[in-house]
């Protein structure tokens, strides 16, 4: 599972060495058989979330540069990178490995974005944004829980979910708002429900001459603390259908997810014929799906709880 690229030339330069390793592995050797076929719902193993792995361009602009269980994705905008969560904050130096690997600085990284402030996406942005000096930007609920270290009470999972260092100085994305870095723009959609804070995240990426809508959904999976009850908070249930459905009419031709094996990542990574083909990686059909994954899971939720029950069904 560690990097497999081809020992360091000093005499090759950086890009093309990088180029020549992404070349010759297209896809991800390392991903264990027993992950490659288990159903997404199934996911990957909890103590392989951090498990380091070579970045791989997504398409165009865009790369994936987490480790094996924990979505990291990089934006090249052309001045300045935009980088989606944080992983684990045992995550941020595997992270920074990869975008040294790619060729790219740290200090090329201006904006750090978050789908949602649990541990496991938020955990390792303290240390990013320091070693890049990124600005960092989530929604509102996002700021306030950042800032907290995830120790939100209004979050369905407080005090059953790890802290992190807190992270400070967010600015905050209005819901539906527009930010530009460079030649891309990127769109907030709040997604409220697995946290207050949710949100997941569009844009376009290109690659000769062909562009697709890039979908960074984030987590919909109606999970709780023991003794929290959704079905106490209609007002919640709401925002969360409401979400699911955001989510489902999200323009969409690459579904991303904070969780890679919540849409069957590395299965469609594995798909593609080469490095950076849409196909294999495009379906139309994919932010529909995932959304009506999340309903049946918010479903059958609300019914544990009308049946005296809580047991959570899905994994984060
Ligand atoms: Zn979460």
């Amino acid at each position: 599972m560690l990097l497999a690229l081809r020992p360091w030339t000093p005499l090759m330069p950086l890009h093309l060495l990088v180029g020549l390793a992404l070349a010759s592995a297209p896809f991800p050797p390392a991903a264990p058989a027993a992950h490659a076929t288990s159903a997404p719902r199934h996911g990957i193993d909890r103590k392989d979330w951090n498990l380091p792995h070579r970045p791989l361009r997504i398409y165009g602009n865009t790369w994936y540069v987490g480790p094996y269980g924990l979505s990291s994705i990089l934006v090249d905008t052309g001045r300045g990178l935009a980088l989606f969560d944080g992983g684990l904050p045992a995550s941020a130096s595997v992270i920074e490995a990869n975008i040294r690997t790619l060729g790219f600085r740290m200090r090329d990284v201006k904006w750090i974005l978050n789908s949602h402030a649990h541990a496991d996406h938020a955990g390792g942005i303290a240390a990013l944004k320091r070693d890049s000096g990124a600005q960092v930007l989530a929604s509102a609920d996002g700021r306030r829980e950042m800032a907290l270290g995830g120790a939100d009470r209004d979050d369905p999972q407080y005090g059953d979910t790890p802290g992190y260092p807190p992270v400070w100085d967010v600015r905050v994305v209005r819901d539906g708002e527009v930010v530009q870095l460079g030649g891309v723009a990127f769109t907030a959609h709040y997604t409220p429900g697995h946290t207050p804070g949710s949100t997941s995240w569009t844009w376009n990426s290109c690659a000769d001459g062909r562009c697709l809508r890039m979908a960074y959904a984030d987590s919909l999976t109606a999970i709780g603390a023991p003794g929290f009850r959704f079905s106490d908070h209609p007002d919640r249930v709401n925002a969360f259908r409401q979400a699911i459905a955001t989510v489902a009419d999200l323009p969409c031709d690459v579904l991303l997810t904070p969780h890679p094996d919540a849409s069957g990542f590395w299965q469609r990574v594995a798909r593609r014929p080469s490095g950076n083909a849409a196909a294999g990686l495009v379906d139309a059909a994919a932010c529909s799906a995932y959304a009506a994954t999340a309903a049946e899971g918010l479903n059958a939720r609300l019914a544990d709880e009308r049946a005296g029950g809580g047991k959570d069904r899905l994994r984060p």
